[in-house]
């Protein structure tokens, strides 16, 4: 190209920064239609780049969650709020453990029993006379079934409301960004996306016991599937599992011993609150063995004989079942975790207070991370992973996570127990009220136990409530509330509480702290 005043920038320079020499006006004008034409091509190619990367975000999810337990669809249903593209992958059915085989099936029995118990022995003392009464263990499971089908279709209604993707099959890590699923159908179908979510909750742990392996043995989920009442029960665990069972299958006319290792029943209760349950479950008829563990379990002539040492003794207890509750183990194997570098501890998926592990982009939440194995704590840090997923900056806080049994009386603990305040060396009080002379207690002929508070003895923090009686699993979230918004005893003691109700005994416990108790005795 012929040129002109060489070294004279032009405006045709300016296009990237380059100094070119002015060209004649028909070079120049063949320059700029070539330039135009360039220009069209790399516009087309941005466009083809964008609409690619649009096709591969279509395709790509901010959030993958692995499980359907409460910690893994509320975890869908806060991504998809956050205006996340979400998809589930669940093996069996929606509303994991505590749905099918966990908290929903276990209370509609629990429930059943204490109405056949009402009837049978309290109803009189009601003025209420029945005639012969029977149970139909049958009909107890139709409705326990029922209510599980409920709650479970409604948990995939709640799935197509927020446009998530269910995808019905076993899900494995291939890449930080990639998950196969094994659809249930047997096909294979990898899928793409941002974040992940390991929601894969807990199985049955058992113990290396001679014996446990028998057909008369089992664990909570063989327990569910039992089609009658057997007429003998050696439960091995006094956690909350194990006596929500023992309370039940009681009351049903088992005859049920606990078997269990530690000093107290509800290992980890306000012993307080623990030895009352277990004077109300012995008063009830079962039988308990603290400090004591099941050595063997011999099978003979259909019958199954335990060997239990306490102490330093040891005796042979004849049964027909044996329930083995012993808590539970994390799903991670066979995730792919290793190959991935994700940290793990015995199983247990390790994380940080905003659920993320040590791999950017995976999170994990509920049963499989260990701690309190609890659906609504798998719920809580399922919304606080997802809330992280979507750019969000969350953080878990346990300190406020109650614990509920189901028996009656019921039993409900959030914070600190007096033996954990006296370890930490806080200076505390305690206020104590009974359900005893409350007249709603009186009323509805349930006023055993009682409402405990520890507070800070300078600034009176609440840093724990623990309830034994009725409604207690409902109370305690007075609590709750209370704790979470860090407010002091005074706020529930100066609060006006209606009456009559079962809450008054909360009020009159926070007052007891200060020693202001109006209807202490
Ligand atoms: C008898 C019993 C009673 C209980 N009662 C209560 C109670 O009253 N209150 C309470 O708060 N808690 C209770 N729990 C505990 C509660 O059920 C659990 O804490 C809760 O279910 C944990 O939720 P999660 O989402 O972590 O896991 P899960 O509920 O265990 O759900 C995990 C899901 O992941 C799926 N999954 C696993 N691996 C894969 C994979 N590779 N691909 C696809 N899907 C996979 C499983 O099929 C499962 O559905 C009870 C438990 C039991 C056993």
């Amino acid at each position: 190209m012929p040129c002109l005043n060489v070294g004279k920038s032009s405006e045709f320079g300016a296009f990237a920064g380059i100094t070119v020499c002015e060209p004649p006006m028909d070079v120049a004008m063949a320059i700029m239609s070539d330039l135009q034409v360039e220009i069209r091509q790399s516009s087309n190619i941005v466009e083809q780049v964008e609409s690619m990367m649009q096709e591969a975000n279509d395709g790509l999810f901010d959030v993958m969650i692995i499980g359907g337990g409460p910690g893994g669809y509320v975890a869908a249903i806060r991504a998809a709020q956050l205006g996340g593209k979400v998809a589930l992958i669940e093996k069996g059915e929606l509303g994991g453990v505590c749905l099918n085989r966990g908290c929903i099936p276990t209370k509609a029995m629990l429930a059943a029993a204490d109405v056949y118990d009402t009837v049978v022995r309290r109803s009189s003392e009601f003025g209420v006379n029945v005639g012969e009464v029977f149970l139909d263990y049958a009909k107890v499971l139709q409705r326990r079934d029922r209510i599980v089908k409920t709650l479970v279709s409604g948990v995939g209604y709640l799935m197509k409301r927020h446009n998530i993707q269910v995808f019905k099959g076993t899900a494995r890590l291939l890449s930080k960004g990639e998950v196969e699923v094994s659809l249930n159908d047997g096909s294979k179908q990898t899928l793409r996306g941002r974040n992940v979510i390991i929601a894969t909750g807990s199985v049955p742990a058992t113990l290396p016991i001679p014996g446990l392996d028998g057909e008369n043995v089992w664990d909570s989920d063989g327990a569910l599937g039992a089609v009658e009442v057997p007429k003998s029960l050696l439960v091995i665990g006094g956690g909350y599992i194990g006596v929500e069972w023992s309370y039940m299958f009681r009351k049903f006319g088992c005859d049920v011993t606990i078997v269990e290792l530690t000093s107290q029943i509800l290992p980890q209760t306000d012993s307080e609150v623990a030895d009352e349950l277990r004077k109300f479950l012995e008063k009830d008829g079962v039988k308990i063995l603290t400090d004591s563990s099941v050595r063997m379990i011999d099978h003979r002539d259909g019958k199954e004989f335990a060997l239990v040492t306490s102490g330093g003794s040891e005796q042979s207890i004849e049964v027909d079942k044996v329930l083995v509750a012993v808590g539970r183990r994390p799903v991670s194997d066979g995730l792919g975790l290793e190959s991935i570098g994700v940290a793990t501890e015995r199983g247990r998926v390790l994380v940080n207070d905003r659920m993320q592990t040590n791999v950017p982009g995976i999170y994990a939440i509920g049963d499989v991370v260990g701690g309190a194995l609890l659906a609504h704590k798998a719920s809580e840090e399922g919304v606080v992973a997802a809330e992280n997923c979507m750019g969000r900056d969350s953080r878990m806080r346990y300190n406020t996570i109650p614990g509920c049994i189901y028996t009656t009386p019921e039993v409900a603990t959030v914070g600190l127990t007096e033996e954990m305040a006296k370890a930490q060396g806080i200076e505390y009080k305690t206020g104590k009220f009974f359900f005893r002379p409350n007249g709603k207690a009186l009323g509805i002929g349930e006023t055993t136990g009682f409402v405990k508070f520890i507070a800070d003895a300078k600034y009176g923090e609440i840093l724990g409530c623990h309830i034994i009686g009725p409604h207690a699993t409902d109370l305690i979230h007075e609590a709750v509330v209370a704790m979470n918004s860090e407010a002091t005893i005074e706020s529930i003691a100066h609060s006006v509480h209606a009456h009559p109700t079962l809450s008054e005994v909360v009020r009159e416990a926070a007052l007891d702290v200060g020693g202001e108790s109006i209807h202490k005795g």
